[in-house]
């Protein structure tokens, strides 16, 4: 049977025990851990871009380098975003649980809210591939700042605010649409997803690579992979159990009935 057909008591149950038995346990987070924290995603039904195609401009590299007026419409959706305000959920106390247990190798995350930190994961366990919108950079120096200081330049009136060291363009310190990855977190995503023995993908469509490699690599040596979503993913045919489900529902029976 494949895991897609499994009565959701099977899956889950199955998901307990391979948490039971499981030594390192690595987590691969995305949008969909958040949106219970008031966070919305990207491509879920309710997503930012499924409701505003125009949106993703926002978050690629070559529009926001080029054009001033898509600057100032990223730095306004900045200072509005939601996650500001925005507290851990269930899903994300899951994975405090499991670390305090002592099984979790690492959290490979694709967001940037920093809420796996706030809700109690050491950071030194979460490797954040697309960086983090509570700092901000410049594109041209190493001029690097928490996000509040370009906050205050912003409600001074400065709409697109450029560095005060060269003059360059500022961005948060997240990695666009055509950015490339920090090479230090790629070797170590790789290095987590070759050593685990089971693989908790949770909130993610696994369509953004190279981060949905992860799930291919943790396979292919040897790991289970447990994919938690609401939705199908592009990796659950690679799953030993798929849920479809709430994160914050799921997530905390899962951990709670694999003790
Ligand atoms: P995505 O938007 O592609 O997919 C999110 C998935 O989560 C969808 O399949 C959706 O159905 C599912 N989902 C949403 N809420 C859920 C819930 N409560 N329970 C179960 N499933 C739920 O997300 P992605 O694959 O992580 O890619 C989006 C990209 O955008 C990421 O690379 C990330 O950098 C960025 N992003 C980050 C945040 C954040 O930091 N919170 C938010 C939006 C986008």
């Amino acid at each position: 049977m494949s895991p897609d057909a499994d009565p959701p008591d099977a899956a889950l149950a199955r998901a307990q025990s391979y948490l039971r038995n499981a030594q390192c346990v690595l987590a691969l987070t995305g949008a969909g851990i958040s949106t219970e924290s008031g966070i919305p995603d990207f491509r879920g039904p309710q997503g930012v871009w499924t409701r505003d195609p125009d949106a993703e401009k926002l978050s690629n590299i070559r529009y926001y380098l080029s054009d001033p007026e898509i600057r100032k419409k990223a730095w306004r959706s900045r200072l509005d975003s939601p996650a500001w305000e925005a507290r851990p959920n269930a899903g994300h106390a899951a994975l405090v649980a499991l670390e305090e247990r002592g099984k979790l190798s690492g959290i490979i995350t694709q967001n940037i809210d920093g809420l796996h930190q706030i809700a109690g994961n050491r950071p030194e366990k979460v490797v954040e591939m697309h960086g983090t919108m509570r700092h901000a950079r410049c594109m041209s120096c190493s001029y690097y700042v928490p996000m509040e200081v370009i906050a205050e330049r912003l409600h001074a009136g400065e709409p697109d605010p450029d560095c005060p060291d060269c003059g360059g363009i500022l961005k948060s310190a997240t990695v666009s649409f055509g950015q490339a990855l920090v090479p230090a977190d790629l070797m170590r995503a790789e290095a987590l997803a070759r050593e685990c023995d089971l693989l908790l993908a949770v909130g993610s469509t696994l369509s953004v690579y190279p981060v949905a490699a992860v799930v291919p690599t943790a396979k292919q040596s040897g790991a289970r992979i447990v994919i938690v979503n609401a939705e199908p993913t592009e990796m659950d045919e690679l799953a030993d159990a798929v849920l479809r489900g709430n994160i914050g529902e799921l997530l905390p029976r899962i951990v709670a009935g694999s003790n």
